[in-house]
């Protein structure tokens, strides 16, 4: 079976440095590639973005990045769309949006469910990331983003896809919207970061009449008896339980430590949700050991 070029994109490891998306404005603007791609405009184009979400609320509040662009789909609506051959499928998996063929043709724009192509006003073509395909052919084994990203967030891969497959299984990777059947050969790890939700919480316990954070906690979320979540709280009584799906209702937290415990019911919204400080209570007296 032949091998097939692929990407996975670690999105927890993004901090937003936008090199990656510089590497492509180096590589493509201005930059014709006959038979790849034609040069980007300077300005209006991003075949690289990244996408920005906030988490929780102070003080556990967090900003994730992921980047997105062209996923090189095996089902690609942008195919079927294009006419004449404009949008082909390389035998190595490389969608190209050949530049000649697709002058315009602007119902390729609209067809991509992921608005990754863009209308090149001037040239009358529709443009997306060519996978650097003018690279790889080249020799390369890495994309630009991936040379220049000091993260770590990128993996360049050229496998058959069963053992593509394998590795999606091994590592839990997600496609974007695979509702829609598009089969894309972009792949993300840690996407949970970007569309699930966490709940978390400070938690603080009395000692010696001083309310004190309340380190070495464990934390336990379940929903209908069923346990989905645990952590155990840090030095400064802060917890999270991350992976949960948004407007999920009916979870009951409990938390217990040595000075005491708590129990509350959980709902959450759309967004994650900052609990506050939550205050361990000490057991009755009445029900202590003797
Ligand atoms: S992401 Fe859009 S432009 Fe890229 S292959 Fe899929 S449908 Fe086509
Ligand atoms: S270079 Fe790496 S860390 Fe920086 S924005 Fe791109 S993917 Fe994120």
């Amino acid at each position: 079976m032949a091998k097939k070029w692929n990407l996975i994109v670690d999105v927890a490891r993004c901090d937003n440095c936008r090199l990656c998306f510089l590497a492509v404005k180096d590589e493509y603007v201005g930059n014709d590639f006959p038979g790849y791609s034609a040069a980007q405009p300077t300005h209006g184009h991003t075949w690289l973005d990244i996408r920005r979400k906030e988490r929780g609320a102070y003080p556990l509040l967090e900003a994730r990045f992921m980047p997105v662009m062209c996923n090189h789909c095996d089902a690609a609506p942008c195919i079927e769309a294009a006419r004449d051959g404009a949008v082909r499928k390389r035998a190595d998996g490389i969608v190209i949006i050949d530049p000649e063929k697709a002058r315009g043709q602007k119902q390729i724009v609209d067809a991509c469910p992921y608005g990754a192509v863009y209308w090149n006003e001037e040239r009358q073509i529709p443009q997306a990331w060519p996978f650097d395909a003018q690279l790889l052919d080249a020799g390369w084994t890495r994309i630009r983003g991936e040379q220049s990203c000091p993260m770590d967030v990128y993996r360049t891969l050229k496998v058959e896809d069963e053992e593509m497959q394998r590795i999606r299984v091994e590592e839990g990777l997600e496609v974007l919207n695979p509702e829609l059947e598009t089969r894309p050969r972009v792949y993300y790890k840690n996407l949970h970061v970007m569309t699930r939700c966490f709940v978390g919480g400070s938690v603080v316990e009395q000692v010696d009449g001083v309310e004190e954070c309340a380190a070495g906690v464990e934390v336990v979320l379940s929903q209908g008896g069923r346990e989905v979540g645990r952590a155990t709280t840090d030095t400064f009584g802060e917890f999270k339980i991350d992976g949960l799906e948004p407007g999920s209702t009916g979870y009951e937290l409990e938390a217990a430590g040595s000075t005491g415990r708590l129990t509350m019911q959980v709902d959450l919204g759309e967004d994650s949700r900052y609990l506050g400080v939550l205050r361990l209570t000490a057991p009755s007296p009445r029900f202590r050991e003797p």
